[in-house]
């Protein structure tokens, strides 16, 4: 993970900050983007960003190679696609589509520290449309989940806060939470679509920032 950190930061500096804000120093450098990956837990943080990107895995086994979406790596609770001889040989990472990428993890602490909930949304959007919108999330169900409602509902709609706030019925409905150690139910249904209107409040600050603002 230490070196993905740099490997991919040209190209897909989210993801570099994710995996940044990822355990401490000493496990990143021992740990793996395909452990991680493969490890399943429902709150992985490479996970919502390459299910965002569409990224797609790699497999090889004693058949040959074969290419499955990360967002169709997971048939539940730390039940994954590979089988027991195939394990992934890479990750093809996607992002020219997106014009905003964006990450949330909320935890106990800022850093070092597994996340409750995490969520992240691919955007193409051309003057203040949504062209193209992918979103996952997870913490909020047995595996982290891509979603297809929440992101088709974004579509075709503007660029504003009163189009997050609306997606927040859609969100609710695609997602099933329980409660555990780390929050309850309730808490993160909350958080999932408070990191909604985060990432649309990270998109406006960016459009300050680059003097784009309305
Ligand atoms: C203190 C601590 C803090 C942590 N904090 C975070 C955090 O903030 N965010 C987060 O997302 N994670 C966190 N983790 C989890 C950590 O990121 C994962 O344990 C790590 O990514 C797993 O990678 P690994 O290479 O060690 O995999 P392993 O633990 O070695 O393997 C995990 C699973 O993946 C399989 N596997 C590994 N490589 C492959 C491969 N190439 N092909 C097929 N199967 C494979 C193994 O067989 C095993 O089933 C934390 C872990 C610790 C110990």
């Amino acid at each position: 993970m230490s070196e993905i950190i740099d490997e991919v930061n040209s190209f897909f500096p989210q993801f570099s900050e994710a995996v940044s804000g990822m355990c401490s120093e000493h496990v990143r450098s021992s740990a793996t983007l395909a452990g991680n990956l493969v490890n399943a837990s429902p709150v992985a943080d490479t996970v919502p960003l390459l299910m965002a990107v569409n990224a797609v895995v790699h497999l090889k086994g004693c058949e040959g190679t074969r290419s499955i979406p990360v967002r169709e790596f997971y048939h539940g609770y730390k039940q994954t696609e590979n089988k027991s001889d195939e394990w992934v040989a890479s990750i093809t990472i996607p992002t020219g589509e997106y014009n905003f990428i964006h990450f949330e993890k909320v935890s106990k602490r800022k850093e070092v520290d597994i996340s409750a909930v995490n969520s992240a949304i691919a955007l193409q959007i051309s003057e203040g449309m949504i062209k193209k919108a992918s979103m996952a999330c997870g913490g909020v169900g047995p595996t982290t989940l891509y979603m297809p409602k929440t992101s088709h509902y974004l579509e075709g709609k503007r660029m504003t806060e009163e189009t997050f706030l609306e997606a927040y019925d859609i969100i609710r409905g695609e997602a099933s939470p329980i409660g555990d150690v780390r929050g309850s139910a309730d808490y993160r249904e909350a958080v999932m679509e408070n990191l909604l209107m985060k990432h649309y409040l990270a998109y406006e600050s960016s459009q300050e920032a680059d003097g784009h603002e309305e």
